[in-house]
This record gives C-alpha cells, sequence and structure tokens, in this order.
C-alpha cells in the first residue's frame, strides 16, 4: 500500500537504510525509513488517510511520521537534491534525488534502496556497492571526507563492526586515524559524543567496540583520563556477565545497562577528573552523583564487605540499601572475592525484597503507644527476619512481645 500511494500521488518511494540492510542478513528491524522523490508530505497524507493512521507532518524539512496499529512507526523523509560541498574526487553527479539522499548516508551497507511503486516493486537499487559489502563483512564509508563531516560516524562503525561481525575496511580505517589525528572531536559537542557512547553501551556486547575505541585512543581523546587500560577492559568484562547475570535473576527490574559500564570506563579517573568528563559529556546531575559520588561509596563498601567476610544477611542489607541498581550490579562486577560477589547478588535476588509482615498497626493492636521507637523496633523484625529467625506473622508478634 506504501507503493500504491507513491503511485497516487505520483512520487517515486523507497524503502533505505538500516530496513534493507538487516533484510539482507537475515536480521529483524521494524524501523521503517521511506524515502520519496517528490512531494513526500502528500505522499506521506495520502497513506497516513489509506491506513487510517495517525501523522505527524514536518513541512519544513519534508518528513512525517506515520504510526500505524499497534504503533508500528514508518519515517518518511522526501529525497533532498542538494549536495554536501565535497571535494572534486566526487564521481559526477547523478540526477536521481534518492542517490544524492543516500550519498549523505554513513556506510555503503546503509545505502540500500527498494523501490515500493507497483510498476518497479521490489527493485533493489544499490547505488554505492552495499551488497558487496554486505557480502564482504565491510564497512566502509561513501566518501573520504565523511568522517571530517560528522565524527559521529566513527562511533558508528565500531558500533555496528561489533554488532554485525563485520569488519572495518582498511581505508576507510585509515581515515577514521587521520580524522581522530585532526581533532575533528575538538568540534562534536559533549552531549552527542556521550549519544554515542550510550548507544555502544547499549548494545547486547560492548566490550568489543569499547576495545576498538582504544585501539583508535578515541575516549583519551575525549578526555585523557579516559584511556583505555587493560585493568578497565577486565572489568568491562566481568561487568558483562554481572548484568546478564542481574538480568537473569531479576529481569523484571531494569537497570540501564549503560550507566553500569559508564560507572566502569571513569572508574580509573580521580574524583575531579570523573567530575570533569561528567560534564564534558553533558551528564545529568543525578548521572553524574551515581557515577562518581555513590561509585566512589560503592569502591569503600566493597572493601568493608572483603573485610566483614562471612556476612550476615542483616548487615548485608544494612550495607547495601542505600546503592541504586546500576551501582549493584557495578559492585558485583568490581568486587575480586566471589564470596562477596555472592553476597551482592544475593541482596539483588532476595534480601533487597525482605520487610517485616507486621506493621506500625500491628504494634498498636499490641498495645505499643505510637512513638518513633515503631521504626527501630520494625528494623529489628528486619534485621531477625533477614537472618532467618522468624518466619511468620505469628513469629514477629512474638518477637517484639
Ligand atoms: P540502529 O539499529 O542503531 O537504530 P540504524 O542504522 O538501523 O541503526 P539509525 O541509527 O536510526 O538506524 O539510522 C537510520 C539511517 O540513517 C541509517 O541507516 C543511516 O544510513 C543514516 N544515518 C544515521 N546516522 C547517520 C550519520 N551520523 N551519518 C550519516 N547517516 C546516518
Amino acid at each position: 500500500t506504501i507503493g500504491k500511494s507513491g503511485d497516487e500521488t505520483g512520487c517515486n518511494v523507497f524503502v533505505v537504510g538500516g530496513f534493507v540492510r538487516d533484510l539482507l542478513l537475515y536480521r529483524k528491524n521494524e524501523d521503517i525509513d521511506i524515502v520519496v522523490e517528490g512531494d513526500g508530505i502528500h505522499f506521506a497524507k495520502n497513506f497516513a488517510a489509506s491506513k487510517d493512521a495517525r501523522i505527524h507532518a514536518y513541512s519544513k524539512f519534508g518528513t512525517a511520521v506515520i504510526t500505524l496499529e499497534d504503533d508500528f512507526k514508518v519515517d518518511v523523509a522526501t529525497a533532498r537534491t542538494e549536495y554536501y560541498t565535497s571535494p572534486a574526487a566526487l564521481p559526477e553527479v547523478e540526477k536521481s534525488s534518492l542517490k544524492s539522499d543516500l550519498y549523505r548516508r554513513d556506510f555503503t551497507i546503509n545505502t540500500l534502496a527498494i523501490q515500493l511503486n507497483e510498476k518497479h516493486y521490489g527493485t533493489l537499487i544499490d547505488h554505492f556497492s552495499g551488497q558487496k559489502d554486505i557480502k564482504d563483512k565491510t564497512l566502509r564509508i561513501i566518501h573520504n571526507l565523511s568522517f571530517v563531516e560528522d565524527p559521529t560516524r566513527i562511533f558508528r562503525a565500531v558500533r555496528f563492526e561489533s554488532r554485525f561481525g563485520f569488519s572495518i575496511g582498511k581505508l576507510t580505517v585509515r581515515l577514521i586515524e587521520n580524522a581522530i589525528r585532526m581533532g575533528v572531536f575538538k568540534r562534536l559537542s559533549g552531549a552527542r559524543a556521550m549519544g554515542e557512547i550510550i548507544s555502544i553501551l547499549e548494545e547486547n556486547d560492548p566490550v568489543p567496540s569499547i576495545k576498538r575505541l582504544g585501539e583508535f585512543r578515541l575516549l583519551a581523546t575525549l578526555h585523557p583520563s579516559m584511556a583505555l587500560t587493560e585493568k578497565t577492559t577486565a572489568l568491562l568484562m566481568e561487568t558483562r556477565k554481572a548484568l546478564d547475570g542481574y538480568e537473569l535473576l531479576a529481569e523484571d527490574l531494569r537497570c540501564q545497562r549503560w550507566l553500569v559500564y559508564f560507572m566502569v570506563l571513569i572508574s580509573p579517573c580521580n574524583t575531579a577528573e570523573a567530575k570533569k568528563v561528567c560534564r564534558l559529556l553533558r551528564l545529568a546531575g543525578w548521572q553524574e552523583e551515581l557515577c562518581v559520588k555513590e561509585r566512589e561509596q560503592a569502591d569503600l563498601c566493597i572493601k568493608r564487605l572483603t573485610r566483614e567476610l562471612p556476612l550476615d544477611n542483616s548487615i548485608l542489607y544494612n550495607r547495601l540499601h542505600v546503592f541504586k541498581t546500576e551501582v549493584l550490579v557495578y559492585m558485583m562486577a568490581a568486587a575480586e572475592r566471589k564470596q562477596v560477589k555472592k553476597a551482592i547478588a544475593h541482596y539483588l535476588s532476595k534480601l533487597r525484597f525482605v520487610t517485616p509482615l507486621i506493621q506500625g498497626r500491628d504494634l498498636k493492636e499490641m498495645g505499643l503507644p505510637p512513638s518513633p521507637r515503631y521504626r527501630k523496633i520494625l528494623m529489628q523484625v528486619q534485621d531477625a527476619r533477614l537472618n532467618g529467625m522468624l518466619h511468620s506473622k505469628e513469629d514477629e508478634m512474638a518477637f517484639v512481645a
């Protein structure tokens, strides 16, 4: 039906980018990006009407987002006809505006398009040898100034390399190195760099990408104190294990994976440096607090727990309940002693949900006059429960009595 709307509005319509790439890689992708040669908004309105779908159109940019049933979204963009100012090395300019739109993209594997108009339905358009690069498992940029134009593409290259098990092409590697040497990151805002770092850290396994960033000395380029060390790399791998373990233990209680990895990335920094990095990368105040202050407290707590082995449940609870989930997962990774790791996992999966069965109301019924002592009593009940001494409400009442 997309093709039909294209025909009705006199536009050539194509599905492009990640969707086509993932189709050829047999990977799931639910983001549909449509590029339209012609009046994209006119097309989008026609298509939305035919589907009775919601539409947000941005006339100024010739783009629209159509929301179908089940919140399925289709992004529509009008092919842009202008070109980047690029060096003379550019081959002769083709008239097709689809091609010029695709030329603006990052890697050849993202430049594939499939036409959807009825007459040409299913025609694969491959202006930049994307199919060959998919076959060869290679990431290549489309023109030599690509990374200078947009340094975030360096992060994207590293991310896709690992996600798809591809390799960055030789020339592309050299262009990355050159761009970094030229100082392109001085022009990239901290917020955009952080957005890319988060995207990497949210991948299934970000460790190979981080190692790659280390090889390019990219983190050190952002701030010298972020230079990747072997110790950090090993800790990142422990973090991956801890996160996977945590998600098995408590799949309903999500934790922001990227935050845990980021705590590890800045763990070699001293307090002042860590704060500087967080500000440079425009982290929110609460995120900085978590990554710097709470993380430092966590490091101290790990040392303390190690000294206190073997650990009573009530001690464990009292030491750990002040920390947020992300910090606890960090601690599980950073603790060197297996018993400490296990203790933290035990807290995360069980102890943190333990609360007394009796409440203030019950204490009142037992004839105790309401007072701040209630809190203390309930905490004692909690400690006893944590240590396995109480198993029912009756046990708790008897304990209080
Ligand atoms: P992901 O799966 O992470 O969403 P994706 O490539 O499928 O990756 P987007 O990151 O949303 O999806 O990008 C959509 C398309 O936009 C890509 O296929 C790519 O061609 C293009 N694109 C995105 N970022 C850039 C960039 N910095 N420079 C050039 N093209 C880009």
